[in-house]
């Protein structure tokens, strides 16, 4: 039975779970999605301290705005031990330093005028003024990065400063890539007649990486049962597999028979996509096993609406599907496939928001037409034809367009 689109990528995220967790140092998280929740293990700040370079003072000393006397120094890492602000006095305090017992407020230096170790305040002064108090940024105890959380370089700041040297995050897949077909030869071998390069491996390999999850390159198998079967069960020793060609209709397309004869579980063959139509998708126990078209854009595109992800989730991400944004169409855009359309576009930024064409020729053996493009743009079945000046789903491609 042939699923739409909607229901294929359920089954597919139904059927795929996030991995087990492993510990990774600060250096190589940026990223990774932590697995368990971070309590914070005391007080952020630690202690009370001075947000401003300036003078801690008494703000019951600073009401008459009389000349008031240094007397004492704190610079940033000193303890501020055996310091504290005598009545008539301030104390010289450098930003991040330990308030004094005493002090009240925190007069930044720019609030006052300076003469030899004498100090006039030029503005009123609130209690509490400029001190960081314990604990007011985090405080011991608290939740202070949920399980889930993707990585960033704040998060990592946040660890680092609590001496979090490494942290549990789910582990990322190892992904088997298997081009199959007797008219596939290497890159970098001269092709015979009829013969032509195998460019899916590299592809999707990138792809695999592109997300931080590893390739496993199997190479080439024939078009043969026994030299399927023999990558197949390499294959199966890693998280994931992805297959590509081999798995339409054609009198050598034995993908799905050795899938089967190897005891891989057929969840369902057939999408109703254009281009990815003949995907299939299986499990051999847990692990998810991808069969994408030979075609390249087909390939592509089917990684990028169903194997994607699945491999997202599979690393601990809760968001896994690319945003869908709306674009106005420079052109029109036609669906007559009766199933779910993926268009190559061009999208460009104006003040007006986005704008939308085709990348050019939308026939699945055009590759420059996905070099073209930055965007897909999704059509429903009903979707027969778009105007120019309508809306048009689309999807961002680049990682750095938002
Ligand atoms: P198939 O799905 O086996 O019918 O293949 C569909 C088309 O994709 C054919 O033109 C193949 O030559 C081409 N093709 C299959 N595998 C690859 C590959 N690994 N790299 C590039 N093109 C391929
Ligand atoms: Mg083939």
């Amino acid at each position: 039975m042939v699923k739409s689109f909607e229901v294929a990528r359920s089954m597919i995220l139904d059927n795929v779970s996030p991995l087990q967790s492993e510990s990774v140092e600060l250096l190589h998280l940026v990223g990774r999605v932590l697995a368990e929740e971070i309590v914070a293990p005391w007080d952020m700040p630690c202690w009370d301290n001075s947000e401003m370079d300036g003078f801690a003072v008494r703000v019951a000393d600073c009401q008459s705005f009389s000349p008031l006397q240094v007397d004492g120094y704190i610079p940033a890492g000193a303890s501020g031990a055996g310091i504290s602000v005598q009545p008539g006095t301030v104390v010289r305090i450098m930003t991040g330093a330990p308030i004094p017992t005493g002090c009240d407020a925190i007069v930044p230096i720019e609030n006052t005028e300076t003469a030899g170790d004498v100090i006039t305040i030029k503005q009123a002064v609130q209690i509490g003024d400029y001190i960081r108090a314990r604990g007011s940024d985090i405080a011991a105890g608290e939740i202070m990065i949920p399980a889930g959380t993707v990585l960033r370089p704040a998060e990592i700041n946040l660890l680092a400063s609590f001496s979090r040297l490494e942290v549990p995050v789910f582990c990322r897949p190892q992904v088997a890539i298997l081009s199959t077909g007797d008219e596939l030869v290497a890159p970098g071998e001269t092709p015979a007649a009829g013969q032509i390069i195998d460019s899916n491996s590299w592809s999707l390999a990138a792809a695999v990486r592109e997300l931080g999850a590893t390739p496993v390159l199997l190479g080439i198998a024939r078009d043969s049962k026994e030299s399927l079967a023999e990558k197949i069960n390499q294959g199966l020793k890693a998280d994931v597999l992805i297959t590509s060609a081999g798995v339409s209709t054609g009198d050598r397309d034995l993908v799905r028979e050795v899938l089967e004869e190897v005891g891989v579980k057929r969840l369902f063959w057939k999408v109703a996509i254009k281009p990815g139509g003949p995907t299939a998708f299986g499990l051999k126990g847990n692990m998810p096993i991808f069969s994408l078209p030979g075609n390249p854009v087909s390939s592509m595109i089917g990684f990028e609406e169903l194997v994607r992800p699945s491999l997202l989730k599979m690393m601990g991400h809760s968001e896994v599907l690319r945003i869908l944004t709306k674009a106005t169409l420079k052109s029109a855009l036609c669906n007559r496939t009766g199933k779910t359309r993926f268009l190559r576009v061009r999208v460009e930024k104006t003040r007006e928001g986005l704008l939308a064409e085709s990348a050019g020729d939308q026939n699945t053996g055009i590759l420059s037409t996905m070099i073209k493009a930055n965007a897909i743009a999704i059509l429903s079945a009903e979707q027969t034809r778009l105007l120019a000046g309508e809306q048009v789903d689309v999807q961002l491609l680049n990682s750095t367009d938002c």
